[in-house]
């Protein structure tokens, strides 16, 4: 029997200008590695697409094929979703074309990008587009689930920076959305990940910023750190972004040597207004947290969004669970210190970040995108290296998290969902559950676009 990726392969070759990848052939290899070390799958076909019309003829290939089919922008995704075992990838690594209007404030990002790829392209116009904070990140992705990162406070979610999306639904048709034309699927893919096509171009507003200030802090005492930053954040102003790791202090020079290897809070804090004014400000407000120890200066943009790169590098094995609080309370904080002190990975950190400002002044209605209201959301990223540590590692992620559970409240972020968690998908949306799921239905009504936080249609 012909493999339907053989026959998908014979009926795009031809008139596909891109390229076309295959077990075993030069390149193939590289091109099925994602991120995540922990999701090594061996798809029939990758189809790195260079325009529209190859994406065009790859969905409406495996749509008559019936393959399985991933779609693939940074390959950033924690669950794996943009790869798949024999059936095929739509690769859009070829498509990362950024167009900047420097006057308009206004750029059209092709759907391959990574945020690096936006970033130096809109810092030549001395503008940003918020999006998140590790630059090998893949935009589409991002974008399309919501996407928080330094300036979300100042400036909105990801999502909430695009004024309009080009994409290729799953019968091969080319659709735009934005406010006139259809505002459902527009209002839907603000938040509602990869279920409806493949974007192919984000038309986006831009915000004037080139540096900001940067003030790092590091907390032996967990418990006032959080209980400061808790108080701290419900007034803070809408130019400060301040969040927060436990973790297992690094053996490293950056770190006083009466910290290593223990159990501490990292604060980052950046501010994006006046960075003459931000300064002291910044090292007045992480002083009242009495921290360790604290430094600040002014990081160009660009350095800000590179400056962590190195700490998520592609291959290390990751798990993830996550969810939002209303409150910190004390005795979820306790159970945070007692966990950071048995965490089985020193590269495993446990991210809390407080949302609020600009992303919570957009109505919860307007856009598919989860909870715009609950402060506190909080990752449980694990990362290590050996395939032999994913038991001890999953299980110190799934134990924490059920101890947390009870104090959390019902939703998520789909961005941060691992592969296990599908029953969530409906927590994530909830009471925009059915209007998601007639969107689907409408645009996708075989569920040809599921590998993703999918929302099965009708
Ligand atoms: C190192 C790292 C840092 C991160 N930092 C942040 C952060 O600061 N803020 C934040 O909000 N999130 C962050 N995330 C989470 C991130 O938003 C998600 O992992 C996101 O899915 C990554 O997008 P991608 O394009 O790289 O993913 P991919 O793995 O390529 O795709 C992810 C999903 O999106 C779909 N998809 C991809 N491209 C398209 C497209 N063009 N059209 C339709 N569907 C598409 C895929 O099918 C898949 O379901 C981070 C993740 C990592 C690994």
């Amino acid at each position: 029997m012909v493999e339907a990726s053989e026959e998908v392969y014979s009926s795009l070759h031809r008139r596909f200008k891109g390229e076309l990848l295959r077990p075993g052939e030069s390149g193939y290899d590289d091109a099925r590695a994602v991120w995540n070390g922990m999701v090594a799958r061996s798809p029939g076909l990758i189809a790195r697409c260079s325009d529209v019309s190859d994406v065009q003829n790859a969905v409406r290939a495996a749509s008559e094929v019936g393959i399985l089919t991933a779609v693939r922008c940074g390959g950033h995704s924690l669950a794996g979703f943009s790869t798949c075992d024999r059936g095929m990838v739509i690769d859009l690594s070829r498509m990362r074309q950024v167009a900047v209007d420097a006057e308009g404030r206004r750029a059209r990002i092709a759907g391959g990008c990574l945020l690096g790829s936006i970033d130096s392209a809109t810092q030549k116009a001395g503008l940003v587009f918020p999006s998140g904070v590790v630059s090998h990140t893949g935009a589409s992705g991002l974008i399309l689930g919501g996407g928080t990162g330094w300036l979300t406070r100042r400036f909105g979610l990801s999502c909430d920076n695009v004024e309009g999306f080009t994409l290729v639904t799953a019968d091969g048709s080319v659709v735009r959305a934005n406010s006139k034309e259809n505002p459902d699927l527009f209002w839907a893919l603000r938040g509602g990940g990869g279920n409806f096509g493949v974007v192919t171009e984000f038309e986006v507003r831009l915000h004037p910023l080139t540096s900001v200030v940067l003030a790092e802090g590091l907390s032996a005492d967990i418990h006032s750190l959080l209980k400061c930053w808790r108080a701290f954040m419900e007034e803070a102003p809408l130019d400060l972004k301040w969040n927060v790791d436990l973790r297992l202090a690094p053996n490293t020079k950056k770190v006083p040597s009466e910290l290593r290897g223990r159990p501490v809070a990292g604060s980052s804090l950046v501010w994006t207004g006046d960075p003459e004014a931000g300064r002291p400000y910044l090292e007045r407000t992480l002083s009242l947290c009495n921290p360790d120890s604290v430094s600040s200066k002014i990081v160009s943009f660009l350095d800000l969004q590179t400056m962590a790169d190195s700490d998520f590098p592609h291959g290390r094995r990751y798990y993830t669970k996550s969810g939002y609080f209303a409150h910190l309370d004390d005795s979820t904080i306790d159970r945070m210190v007692e966990a950071v002190a048995t965490m089985p990975s020193s590269e495993t950190q446990i991210e809390l970040a407080y949302l609020g400002g600009a992303a919570a002044r957009i109505a919860a209605t307007e856009t598919a995108f989860g909870d715009r209201s609950a402060p506190f959301i909080m990752n449980l990223l694990g990362s290590w290296s050996a395939a032999s540590a994913d038991a001890g590692n999953i299980s110190w992620i799934r134990t924490l998290f059920n101890q947390l559970r009870p104090a959390m409240k019902p939703g998520v972020y789909v961005n941060f969902m691992s592969d296990d968690e599908q029953d969530r998908v409906p927590e994530a949306y909830h009471e925009r559950w059915d209007r998601m799921v007639a969107v689907k239905t409408h645009y996708d009504p075989n569920n040809f676009f599921r590998l993703n936080q999918n929302v099965p249609p009708l």
